[in-house]
């Protein structure tokens, strides 16, 4: 409460999967009649875990799994949630938000969380109405619609194109598979994943992905889409890239990457690059009353960068960071002492897929046997390759000291070689001996140190699972879960917390 006794008036505009943080984390203060909070959210779904949207795309996830909030729990104790409708205005200078409908709420401090979309590469055929929907069987995958789409053509046995063969398009085309949709997986260059993956790991990977029964479709510069006449009028038939060839399917999924949702904020004057700057306590840069979190925030230095053209940074595009800083603003706002704010550590970059492990992070390693310019220090560069069996290892190092790696089908090598990265420790001078972590005879895994991070997305070390289930009496991963947020992000922890969980009981995993 301020000190007239009055409510902080907090608006939070998005609420995705950062902006449900933040409101959790706000309850407290709520409750206490310290804040009055008003929720604006353009989507007309109840909010929804984002980062599963592919499984439930293809049918390996339901609604419900998906489910983050209740807005009528929220409701209930006092929050106002205006979902189904869009912040279309701030209006600085009256410190208030009017919506699409005209209705304007007034704020004392105003949280942007309006997150991303995604990015539609120009095509020619391709038509963008102006609800932003695209022709008819073509969509991205980044809202619930979207994926209703996709889930509606997975259960017809239609075919389906994926363009774009970063993380997430290998992730969709994998779940697809598995589905039986038929995946053929377009992608401009020679390999997937070409901004982490060297071209070893790259066509162990294409080979791993054949198996899993995608097609891969290299060398596509994508130009144009061919359209057929449907009961919807003009609809997606097949990709045209600009060598002529063309790729049918009955569906066409955009997956090029995306772009933070800017405009409410640049709209307003407020200062933005890549995303909407914000400095480390996540306040404008541009106005003291307004702060951004998640897929849209740019966090720089204003004392450092203010003049620079090119603001470095960005946003992670990740949810843990979004999560990370939700919880710190709330903190924050909620008159707590603000937590410290930690540097996110280096970014590593992982496939989410059951039967297919690639993992990467910093300087795409390159090829060893490169000729070095002289009086230029040869780079350090150990490879390790058995595409027959996919597995592979690439690492560059300097000093001893790992400045990024590539490792496909080798769990145990990746999960070393991620901790080891990330604490920018000094590898075994015998790099051989992180391929015996996934020899058949070291299935066992090793016990996981206390303060190695097992869910990534929440950041959840070894040691707090552990207190879960010895301390809280947690005895299952949904327990585990529910107790601690571990493998709630993106989930890929689960199996690993299943491990550790057996390992403590004494069991097999
Ligand atoms: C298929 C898929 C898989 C992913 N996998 C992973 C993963 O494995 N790991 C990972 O870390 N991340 C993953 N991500 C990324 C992750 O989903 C995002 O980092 C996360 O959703 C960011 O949350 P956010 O709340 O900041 O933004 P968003 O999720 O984009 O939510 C923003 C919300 O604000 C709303 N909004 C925007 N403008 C307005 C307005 N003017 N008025 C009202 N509401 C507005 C939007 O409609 C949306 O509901 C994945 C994303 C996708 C699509």
């Amino acid at each position: 409460m301020r000190g007239d006794e009055t409510p902080l008036r907090v608006v939070l505009v998005g609420f995705g999967p950062v902006g449900v943080r933040f409101a959790e984390e706000l309850l407290p203060a709520v409750d206490a009649g310290r804040v009055a909070l008003t929720i604006v959210g353009d989507e007309p779904d109840d909010p929804y875990n984002r980062v599963l949207l592919a499984e439930y795309a293809t049918g390996h996830a339901d609604r419900d799994g998906l489910r983050i909030a209740d807005p009528r729990t929220l409701a209930g104790r006092g929050v106002r949630v205006l979902a189904g409708r869009a912040a279309a205005r701030i209006l600085r200078e009256a410190r208030e938000v009017e919506l699409d409908d005209g209705m304007r709420v007034a704020y004392d401090r105003l949280v942007l969380a309006t997150g991303a979309d995604a990015t539609v590469p120009r095509l020619d055929g391709l038509e963008r109405a102006a609800d932003g929907s695209l022709t008819h069987g073509v969509c991205a995958l980044r809202t619930m619609a979207d994926a209703d789409r996709v889930r509606d053509v997975v259960a017809s046995g239609g075919r389906v194109v994926v363009l774009g063969a970063g993380v997430l398009g290998i992730e969709l085309a994998l779940l697809l598979a598995r589905a039986g949709a038929d995946p053929q997986l377009a992608h401009f260059g020679p390999g997937p994943m070409p901004r982490s993956l060297d071209r070893g790991a790259a066509s162990v990977l294409v080979g791993a992905l054949e198996r899993a029964g995608v097609s891969i479709v290299p060398h596509t510069r994508a130009e144009a889409i061919l359209t057929r006449e449907s009961a919807d009028g003009r609809a997606f038939r097949a990709l045209v890239s600009s060598d002529g060839r063309t790729i049918e399917g009955d569906l066409l999924v955009l997956s090029c990457g995306v772009r933070p949702r800017t405009a409410l904020a640049s709209d307003a004057g407020l200062r933005t690059a890549r995303g909407i700057l914000v400095d480390a306590e996540l306040r404008s840069w541009s106005d003291p009353n307004v702060f951004a979190i998640g897929d849209v925030a740019h966090v720089a230095d204003p004392s450092h960068h203010a003049h620079d053209r090119d603001v470095p940074g960005g946003p992670s595009g990740l949810v843990g960071p979004g999560w990370r800083q939700a919880e710190r603003l709330a903190r924050a706002f909620a008159g707590g002492e603000p937590a410290p704010l930690h540097d996110e550590p280096p970014g590593i970059v992982s496939l989410k897929a059951d039967d297919i492990d690639v993992v990467a992070a910093g300087t795409v390693p390159g090829d060893p046997f490169a000729p070095v310019p002289r009086g230029e220090p040869a780079p350090e560069i150990a490879v390790w390759a058995d595409p027959r069996h996919g597995t592979y290892v690439s690492i560059a190092t300097t000093d001893g000291v790992l400045d990024g790696f590539a490792a496909v089908g080798m769990p145990r090598a990746a999960a070393e070689l991620s901790l080891l990265y990330q604490r920018r420790a000094e590898l075994p001078s015998d790099r051989s001996l992180l391929l015996r972590l996934d020899a058949a005879d070291a299935l066992v895994p090793r016990p996981a140190g206390r303060d190695e991070t097992v869910c990534v997305c929440n950041a959840v070390t070894a040691g707090r699972v552990e207190d879960a289930v010895r301390e809280d009496g947690c005895e299952s991963v949904e327990e585990i879960a529910a107790c601690t947020r571990a493998g709630t992000g993106c989930g890929g922890c689960r199996a690993r917390i299943a491990e550790m969980l057996a390992e403590w009981q004494g069991q097999p995993a």
